[in-house]
């Protein structure tokens, strides 16, 4: 009989590593603690490193016709717009690493996700409050008094991971200092604009500014990054206030006003992260996504690692006996720290790096980011690599 894997979270890891695991003929349930999944008007970027595995899992087609494919990635100058990097991605991308690069709404990427398991398997309404395990198998509790029973539990539960407590203790993430108001502006608000098809990033002192075209064309996305000293409210995310967000962009180049004058609502997001965690198992659990390497969004990459470890997890636990599960998640974390734990420290690089002030080190980023790109160095690293391949 298949192992039986209760995954706790139903969010992009958790879909993503259910798709892998079912594809592997792994007997699994996906249990997500809210009733109906909503997400929050935002996108994400998918480069070819996540879209070739859910390519794989059979959702090319869904991601084609949800996607935008965008032409290249943008760096500009804050003030005057200059352009300081311009890499292809479209045609070029693709032929390069054999999969795409998509801008996507997370609602269409979560819908895509989950409308490719089959009936009974994300089981929502079902909030995890406990996990524990035996020599013979796994035990989740929830919420409503009920329970379920596996072989392996896998806690793709988020920043805030109930799972990764249970196994490693309290412990609070990190406040970056940086904070994100992030929304959408109907392109046709935006039309006078000629914003082109791009992921742009302009770069200035203390924050960045992110723009890209999700659900079609019809949404210019925005994630407007700045620094702040404290976040005190409980919620790390909630409604924030355009004018709010228009003021960290004093002096900014008119195009990043325009973008945000065209916006009817924004959320606010303050960013956490963790230094990279000793273990992600513990016998017969273990932990993906969020819960276990949360990162900055600047190598855009957070949700991109969480659909590989799904990958990789898969490919550790194939053909393995119910006295084996240990080792298997012990070679699945092996196989996959040194590689989060690069993207986290990248990011965390970036978080200082993209918000320069004025002066001699942002000339020279500047000047560095001409002669080689944003990310020619690192993009075969990342966006090469197949984590279903072990
Ligand atoms: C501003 C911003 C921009 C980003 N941009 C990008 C990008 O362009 N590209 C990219 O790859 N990544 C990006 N990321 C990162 C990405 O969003 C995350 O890394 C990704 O969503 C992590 O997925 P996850 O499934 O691990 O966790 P989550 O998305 O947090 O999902 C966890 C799920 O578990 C559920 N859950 C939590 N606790 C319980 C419980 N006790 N019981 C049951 N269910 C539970 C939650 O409801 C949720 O559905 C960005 C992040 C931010 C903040």
């Amino acid at each position: 009989m298949s192992l039986k894997i209760i995954i706790i979270g139903g969010g992009i890891g958790g879909t993503a590593a259910a798709l892998a695991l079912l594809r592997a003929s792994f007997d699994v349930r996906v249990y997500e603690q809210v009733a109906a999944k909503t997400e929050v008007g935002a996108g994400i970027q998918l480069s070819p490193n996540a879209t070739r595995l859910l390519q794989r899992y059979g959702l090319g087609e869904a991601l084609k016709l949800r996607g935008v494919r965008p032409d290249a990635i943008e760096v500009r100058r804050w003030q005057d717009g200059a352009t300081l990097s311009l890499e292809p991605l479209g045609d070029t991308i693709e032929q390069s690493y054999g999969a795409p690069y998509y801008h996507i709404h997370r609602a269409d990427l979560l819908s895509v996700l989950s409308s490719a398991l089959p009936a009974g398997v994300l089981q929502t309404g079902r909030r995890c409050m406990g996990a524990t395990q035996t020599d013979g198998g796994v035990r989740a509790t929830f919420e409503d008094g009920s329970h379920a029973e596996g072989d392996v539990l896998v806690g793709a539960d988020g920043i805030h991971s109930t799972v990764r407590r249970v196994l490693f203790g309290e412990e609070r993430p990190r406040f970056s200092g940086n904070i994100a108001y992030r929304g959408l502006a109907p392109a046709e608000r935006i039309a006078h604009l000629g914003v082109r098809r791009n992921s742009t990033n302009w770069m200035g002192p203390g924050g960045h500014f992110v723009h890209y075209f999700v659900a079609g064309g019809k949404f210019l996305n925005f994630v407007a990054v700045s620094e702040q000293s404290s976040w005190e409210r409980e919620s790390w995310t909630d409604r924030g206030r355009i004018e709010d967000a228009r003021r960290c962009y004093a002096g900014w180049h008119p195009q990043i006003h325009a973008i945000l004058d065209a916006v009817d609502e924004t959320f606010k997001w303050a960013l956490f992260d963790r230094a990279p965690l000793e273990r992600w198992s513990a016998g017969r659990i273990t932990l993906l996504g969020d819960a276990c390497h949360p990162m900055l969004p600047y190598m855009a990459q957070g949700a991109a690692q969480s659909i590989e470890d799904g990958a990789s997890l898969a490919a550790c636990l194939a053909g393995v006996s119910r006295s084996d599960i240990a080792p298997a998640l012990q070679r699945y974390e092996a196989l996959r720290k040194p590689r989060t734990a690069s993207i986290q420290a990248a990011a965390r690089g970036n978080s200082i790096t993209f918000h320069l002030p004025d002066g001699s080190q942002q000339q020279a980023r500047d000047a560095a980011m001409k002669a080689q790109g944003d990310l020619s160095p690192r993009r075969a690293a990342i966006f090469g690599f197949d984590a279903g391949m072990i």
